[in-house]
């Protein structure tokens, strides 16, 4: 891991005492919040280039030592000039710069309990905070709702995924963020289960612009939140998780020791998807909350389990599989679910010294479980407790595992959360990486956790392998996620398919509707840095040899990431840089084929090769130059996609 550097300066800090009506505006003056006390309530409005984003919107907590949701008077606003630069070797972008203008607006009740909210408004992006002091002897105490809102014009429609109801679904592991997206629906239509959406929410304000609301720094100092149902004039409010959840131990509301404050909501805003493609908000405002204890390194791994099912996870399959990976020259491999049984603990290390004889290293699936669900599969009850963890962890130290895929957790109470944060803090004591799976949205993880790689927290790979209709709906669903789920934080879906019939013998089980080169796409459209690849063994002789080669190539973390164009459910074009190796890839949802004009100013004079379908829906590859300045003309076929790189 590169040493991350970082750089905090406060610049310009003049505390000043303004009416109570204040305007924020990033530096590029292009984004506002205008807060405002009506009635006693705090509210903020968003403008972007002068155009409405957010009406109106509360602002508030009422907690159980004090209402700070009403009858608040103001008390004083102090700006100050946010910059700070930092590098990050695992999401789209390495370098960074955030600049942002902050505004700590104090407010108090009428027993005179004052509250702090912080705004960050920087040229694309409003991160928003509560602070509350210690209230005498009062030193702790419990959110027991939060007013913060947000308020949209009556012509926005929506880009959401619903929360599903608490222990419902197989073996009762939901909610598990494995919901579909409705797209471009009208505002406050009522959600799938009625409990509301999970993050990130996206929003289209007609002509005015975009949104993509969000939360940041959740950590076990506070549960998971989500969106509200919407109200039929556009109020969605921030929403703590069901009574239910994690078989209904742990208290829904979350609670803070004072002094203490909330996460971070966000809005990231624009008049056009760039800015929500490219932002990195959820890691500009938080900071590494310890220090990775070795060189956590990131690659790309097989995993038999995808194509192979459970059965697979046997010794000899596991051997094929490693056999795959050294075969692509990847750096990792996954061992799945049901290994403690159908394996056993005995043989395990020798599996691993076979791999690591091959130069794999090894990724391996724990249950989360726990009283939380029934998810039957092993190993169980070893990251459910602390005990329990260390001892296994230090077993897989010792035999040289490299990374956990934990699975099936039970919702987003700080109960749960504060699991997540024993697993990720245990684990790098024993220098191991973690991805969870069936779980919930990493809330800027990838900077507060150094070993922390991936989260699934989407309707992954599996679903091609169970339902028909996720092969159906393959490329609208994966047109979506660079603008909503992905936007915000890594995705661990077990991309690339290259199997036309999901099953072992590529001959039954549900149908491939996308092409090899859409599946080969999502390599890099899809953001996380360790890939879990579902090729298969066959692959090696069944695709054509410059499909594998790409595979064999392609990279997993990025140096930059760059908008190109697209619209969520119909198609997204964009680029990533790693090193100086660009990869502009774009994928197609749409029953026609696609022609678009775009200009690539970073592949402009070189050799680029260019994937793409034919007619037919065969891969091809082609070798042009891009000449300067030139648009370049891109085809895409429906469900297909296209690939140009200068690697
Ligand atoms: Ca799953």
């Amino acid at each position: 891991m590169k040493k991350i550097l970082i750089a905090l300066l406060l610049i310009g800090f003049l505390p000043y005492t303004q009416a109570q009506n204040s305007v924020i505006k990033s530096p590029d003056q292009n984004l506002s919040v205008e807060l405002s006390l009506k009635n006693g309530i705090p509210n903020y409005a968003v403008t972007y280039k002068g155009k409405q984003i957010l009406e109106d919107s509360p602002l508030g907590l009422k907690t159980n030592v004090g209402d700070f949701s009403k009858d608040l008077s103001f008390v004083d606003i102090k700006l100050s000039d946010i910059e700070k630069s930092y590098t990050q070797n695992r999401i789209k972008k390495s370098d960074i710069h955030y600049v942002a203008k902050e505004a700590v607006c104090t407010y108090e009740n009428t027993q005179k309990q004052k509250i702090f909210i912080t705004i960050r408004v920087s040229n694309n992006n409003i991160a928003l905070k509560y602070a509350l002091p210690q209230f005498g002897e009062t030193a702790c105490c419990i959110i027991e709702k939060e007013a913060t809102g947000f308020k949209f014009p009556q012509f926005t429609t929506t880009f959401l995924t619903p929360q599903a109801t608490p222990m419902i679904g197989w073996k009762r592991t939901k909610p598990s963020y494995e919901e579909e997206y409705v797209a471009d629906e009208p505002i406050g239509t009522p959600s799938k289960y009625g409990v509301g959406y999970t993050f990130p929410g996206l929003f289209h304000v007609g002509d005015n612009g975009w949104a993509l609301v969000s939360e940041t720094g959740v950590s076990s100092l506070y549960c998971g939140s989500k969106l509200s149902e919407g109200t039929k004039d556009g109020l969605y409010t921030v929403a703590f998780p069901e009574e239910g959840e994690n078989n209904g131990i742990g208290n829904a509301q979350p609670a803070i020791a004072l002094p203490g404050e909330t996460p971070w909501r966000t809005i990231t805003v624009g008049d056009n998807l760039k800015p929500i493609v490219e932002t990195t908000i959820p890691f500009d405002v938080v900071e590494p909350l310890y220090e990775p204890s070795t060189d956590y390194k990131f690659g790309r791994s097989t995993w038999s389990w995808i194509m192979w099912q459970d059965n697979s996870v046997n010794y000899d399959d596991q051997i094929k599989y490693i056999d795959l990976a050294a075969a692509m020259g990847y750096e990792y491999v996954l061992i799945d679910g049901l290994w403690d049984k159908q394996i056993g603990y005995d043989r395990m290390p020798s599996l691993f010294k076979y791999a690591q004889s091959k130069g794999v290293d090894v990724f391996l699936w724990y249950n989360s479980n726990g009283y939380w669900n029934d998810a039957p599969q092993g190993a169980k009850q070893k990251m459910s407790n602390s005990v329990a963890r260390k001892k296994e962890m230090k077993w897989l130290q010792s035999l040289g595992v490299k990374g956990l895929k934990v699975d099936f957790f039970g919702g987003d109470k700080q109960e749960t959360m504060k699991l997540y944060e024993d697993i990720l803090s245990d684990a790098n004591e024993y220098g191991l990486m973690i991805i969870f799976h069936g779980c919930t949205l990493p809330r800027g993880w990838e900077r507060m956790y150094p070993n922390y790689v991936g989260s699934e927290a989407v309707l992954a790979s599996e679903n091609l392998i169970f339902t028909q209709h996720a092969n159906d709906t393959e490329a609208y669903n994966a047109s979506l996620h660079p603008f909503i789920r992905n936007a915000v934080g890594a995705m661990e879906f077990g991309p690339v398919l290259l199997n036309k019939r999901h099953n072992k013998t590529n001959d039954g089980g549900q149908t491939r509707k996308t092409t090899d080169i859409f599946q080969i796409a999502t390599a890099v459209l899809f953001q996380s840095p360790v890939q879990m690849f579902a090729i298969a063994p066959n692959n090696l002789t069944d695709c054509a040899d410059f499909v594998i080669d790409f595979m064999k190539k392609v990279p997993t973390t990025w140096d930059e990431t760059v908008f190109i164009d697209g619209y969520p459910g119909k198609y997204c074009v964009l680029a990533r840089r790693h090193n100086n190796e660009w990869y502009v890839v774009g994928i197609n949802a749409q029953k026609e084929p696609l022609k678009l004009k775009v200009n690539l100013p970073m592949l402009t004079s070189s050799k680029v090769a260019i994937y793409s379908d034919t007619k037919d829906r065969k891969p091809q590859l082609e070798e042009k130059s891009i000449k300067n300045n030139k648009e370049v003309s891109l085809l895409i076929q429906p469900e297909g996609g296209i690939i140009l790189t200068n690697k």
